[in-house]
């Protein structure tokens, strides 16, 4: 049986960095697509306006669509703004256009700024599609989106390219984790380091690789994402590696970190 094993309870994870191209949205939604084929029911909320994730899930995301917007702004609720991504049943998306992005201005004037989309994802709004895994996919900022990303979350993950700089902008994102922690999420934690785009050929990568791991220990997958060209191909076809090219290195390292995350959730002391 190739299920993967289902979690104790619903985990909401949010995948941050406000650096851009480090592969937050290439990990949500391989992640988010390999748990889904694995028996797994899934939802990921694309929270930039670039919406790349609703491109990478198929999932229509014109201006004027049902999207994260509506929800956050108490227009729509979660389900309606919700398509299930052809390339599972069990992969749900809602998604994000363009009209977002006037969204974090919007927000401050807002009443509960900061948990809007927790307010969205209550237990009752999400009991129709009833997810066991939610990625949130952020946009590279810090601001009010990423805020709400991280209050609505349990778990934070975090990608981080095996680049030079890789951890430079690492404590800015950790100090406003411990901050959303303070005042506003006491729970809220990061729970997985993925890394991305190792290039074995570089001797770089190897140090980055382990510098990583010396700072953040078990808090790192074992599987690293390899840079891999099928990976960045994949939605320009509106699909996910997994569907792409599932035979591909690419694909199989997702597949085997989301079994990492998998074997976690199951755990019953998680
Ligand atoms: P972010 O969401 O953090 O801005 P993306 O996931 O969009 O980053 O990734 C940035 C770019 O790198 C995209 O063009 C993506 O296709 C590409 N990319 C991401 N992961 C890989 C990988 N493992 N191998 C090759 N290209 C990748
Ligand atoms: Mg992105």
């Amino acid at each position: 049986d190739n299920m993967f094993p289902r979690p104790a309870r619903r985990r909401v994870l949010t995948v941050a960095n406000q650096k851009g191209g480090v592969g937050k949205t290439t990990s949500a939604v391989n992640l988010a697509a390999a748990l889904a084929m694995h028996g797994l029911k899934v939802l990921v909320i694309d929270l930039d306006p670039q919406g790349n994730a609703s491109t990478a899930l198929g999932v229509e995301h014109r201006s004027g669509t049902p999207s994260v917007y509506e929800v956050l702004i108490g227009e729509v609720s979660l389900v309606d703004a919700a398509s299930v991504s052809d390339q599972s049943d069990n992969l749900y998306c809602v998604p994000a256009t363009i009209d977002l992005a006037g969204a974090e201005i919007e927000l401050v004037s807002m009443v509960a700024r900061e948990a809007r989309l927790k307010e969205a994802l209550t237990t009752e709004a999400l009991d129709e599609i009833d997810p066991d895994y939610v990625f949130i996919d952020c946009p590279p900022s810090l601001g009010l989106l990423t805020v709400n990303a991280m209050v609505a979350g349990d778990e934070v993950l975090i990608p981080i390219q095996c680049e030079y700089y890789a951890l430079e902008g690492l404590s800015q994102l950790l100090r406003n984790i411990e901050l959303v922690q303070g005042h506003l999420n006491p729970s809220l934690y990061v729970s997985t380091i993925l890394l991305t785009m190792y290039d074995g050929r570089t001797k770089l990568a190897d140090q980055v690789t382990s510098e990583v791991r010396k700072h953040f220990g078990e808090t790192v997958l074992r599987t690293v994402i390899p840079r891999s060209v099928k990976v960045s191909e994949a939605p320009g076809y509106g699909q996910t590696v997994l569907t792409y090219d599932p035979g591909s290195r690419g694909s199989m390292s997702y597949l085997d970190a989301a079994r990492e995350i998998a074997e976690v959730g199951a755990r019953a002391d998680q």
